[in-house]
């Protein structure tokens, strides 16, 4: 499955060799934090409150939209308006409050391996997160410590567009001064893999929500496995065949 996933990355990529691989660069909501069932939970309670019908299924494919965009999108399809600056504040308000009252993420079962596996493997780290949460920082030291710093970090305050546009990956690579083939992205979203896909990386895909392993392979992913846990004993075999 790699070896076949890899020859596949290179005939895109008219790439016969693949340089050294230096580093892995990990989305954080869904990949690292078990948090979006939190995400899941906040979205459709908060739209509920303003008459707005919006699933969980739905949460799972807007992942990694701004919050403002999503409400932007469901005030068009279902209020037939556009929905006011005060009313995106109130509503991303709301769904703030609803993800607070979820209490403190939890950190994916197998993170703190994988990322262990990773500094042993003497790769690279970097974050690349949509998040703008300003507790981030202090909550990634709590749960692992020493591995991340502003240094390897991309989060909402680096970027002026969101995924799905390439630029959080293409800032992590300008961060890690790297070539796009000098690494690969883990993702568990169809728009994240999207912007990591249209940055030219190869992307492993971790269906670690509720959506159809089809609609993460259809958004680009090079390979997709079940779960972190999955991940950590796949990345031995990943790194040996990256050539
Ligand atoms: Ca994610």
């Amino acid at each position: 499955m790699i070896q076949e996933a890899i020859t596949n990355y290179k005939l895109q990529h008219t790439i016969t060799t693949l340089s050294p691989l230096k580093a892995i660069l990990f989305d954080m909501d869904g990949v690292i934090f078990d948090s979006m069932p939190y995400h899941a939970l906040s979205w459709v309670n908060a739209f509920k409150q303003v008459g707005i019908t919006f699933s969980e299924y739905e949460v799972y494919l807007n992942e990694g939209r701004t919050g403002a965009s999503t409400i932007h999108n469901e005030f068009l399809s279902q209020k037939h308006r556009q929905a006011s600056d005060a009313e995106i504040k109130e509503l991303y308000a709301l769904k703030s409050q609803h993800f607070e009252a979820c209490g403190k993420p939890i950190a994916m079962n197998y993170a703190t391996e994988t990322l262990d596996r990773v500094k042993h493997l003497g790769l690279d780290i970097f974050l690349v997160t949509g998040s703008g949460q300003v507790s981030l920082l202090n909550t990634l030291n709590t749960y692992f410590p020493a591995v991340f710093s502003k240094q390897n970090m991309v989060t909402a305050y680096d970027v002026t567009h969101g995924k799905p546009h390439p630029e959080p990956y293409l800032i992590a690579l300008e961060k890690g001064n790297l070539q796009a083939q000098q690494a690969f992205v883990v993702e568990n979203a169809p728009l994240g893999i999207q912007a990591a896909v249209a940055a030219n990386i190869f992307t492993v895909a971790i269906n670690t929500g509720i959506l159809e392993d089809k609609v993460l392979l259809e958004a680009g992913a090079n390979i997709v496995v079940p779960s972190l846990a999955d991940f950590y004993h796949l990345l031995p075999s990943l790194v040996e065949n990256w050539k």
